[in-house]
């Protein structure tokens, strides 16, 4: 299939079409390398541009044939997002707009969208199913939370078909460690401790100890981003029989960030120096997943369901590429 994947030289995009490409699939990357890396791309098509620009993105649709469209290039901060609520409804909700009616102009129909564990906010309920009330607490979320309304009422029209994939917390590098984060100003907590056992920052700061956890610090769920691309290959291949899906992802198994810190002592054999400091706004206390629903019907299997091993390949990635891309 001919797949348009915006955002694809970003970490999962990057990701996504090195897979789509393994499984016989012809990924276009279509990115305007705002945070990407033009590097990130290797075995696919690139072409540079917005999907927020209409007529260049039928352009680009109509011209490579694209059959469906897999979409990675929102904004994924969530402090910016409370600092720039604005930025972000552009980019995540007006420009994905601007997308989908660029898709219904050139009469693709297939759309496959990530969205976020932080469209449930504060949940109800432990672990998350897709049914868990959704509540964002942020612009991040809430502005994931409208695109998935709009693919809804978009599809009840009949011109769309989409999968909603809600990620936990994607980390680890793909493809033999060849494909890792590389965000500038990087915020995720796995590349945040590898750069202080690398000696590339002073500490790792623990954002609150006093929650309501086993050792005080928030449990999330980490899954492999490999594992991430591969639920949507599947969900892609189940639009032909299924025009709506949504599916959480995650390993349902949650680890505090002080069990996170150790992992990334064991597998690097470094020590580096650990502060604690006050909550970070807007941090559940614990987020996991109940992910049966995308084993169940898609049949999704992880491969990497072991921290130790998502750290190991991120360990490898970070010291192989100290200064990311190098772009
Ligand atoms: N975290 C932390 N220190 C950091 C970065 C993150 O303690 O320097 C915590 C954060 O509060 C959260 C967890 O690590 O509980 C995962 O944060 P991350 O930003 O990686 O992902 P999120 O869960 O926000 O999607």
């Amino acid at each position: 299939m001919k797949v348009l994947v915006c955002g694809g030289a970003g970490y999962i995009g990057s990701n996504m079409t090195e897979l789509l490409s393994r499984h016989g699939h012809s990924p276009v990357v279509f990115d305007n390398l705002s945070k990407g890396h033009r590097a990130a791309v290797q075995k696919a098509e690139f072409v540079q541009g917005d999907f927020g620009d209409f007529d260049f993105t039928i352009e680009v649709l109509k011209k490579h044939k694209i059959e469906a469209v897999m979409h990675f290039a929102a904004f994924i901060e969530v402090g910016e997002s409370v600092d720039q609520p604005l930025r972000y409804y552009d980019n995540n909700v007006s420009k994905t707009r601007t997308l989908l009616a660029a898709m219904e102009a050139a009469g693709v129909q297939k759309f496959v969208f990530s969205s976020t564990a932080a469209v449930y906010g504060m949940p109800d309920q432990i672990p998350i199913t897709e049914d868990t009330t959704k509540c964002p607490i942020n612009p991040y979320g809430e502005t994931k939370w409208a695109v998935e309304r709009m693919c809804h009422f978009q599809s009840q029209t009949g011109r769309l078909r989409y999968a909603v994939l809600r990620y936990f917390n994607a980390c680890g590098a793909g493809f033999n460690a060849t494909r890792g984060e590389d965000h500038k100003p990087e915020s995720h907590l796995i590349p945040l401790i590898i750069q202080a056992a690398m000696g590339k920052r002073d500490n790792i700061k623990i954002f609150g100890s006093d929650y309501p956890t086993p050792d005080g610090t928030c449990v999330r769920d980490y899954i492999h981003v490999e594992d991430l691309a591969k639920a949507h290959l599947l969900a892609l291949a189940r639009l032909d029989s299924e025009a709506q899906q949504v599916y959480n992802l995650g390993n349902g198994k949650g680890y505090t960030v002080r069990q996170v810190i150790d992992c990334v002592r064991k597998v690097s054999g470094k020590e580096f120096k650990v502060v604690e400091v006050g909550r970070r706004p807007g941090d559940p206390p614990v987020l996991t997943a109940d992910a049966s629903k995308a084993r169940n019907i898609l049949g999704w299997k992880t491969d990497y369901p072991e921290l130790e091993k998502i750290v190991e390949s991120a360990w490898t990635f970070h010291t192989a590429n100290p200064n990311g891309y190098n772009d």
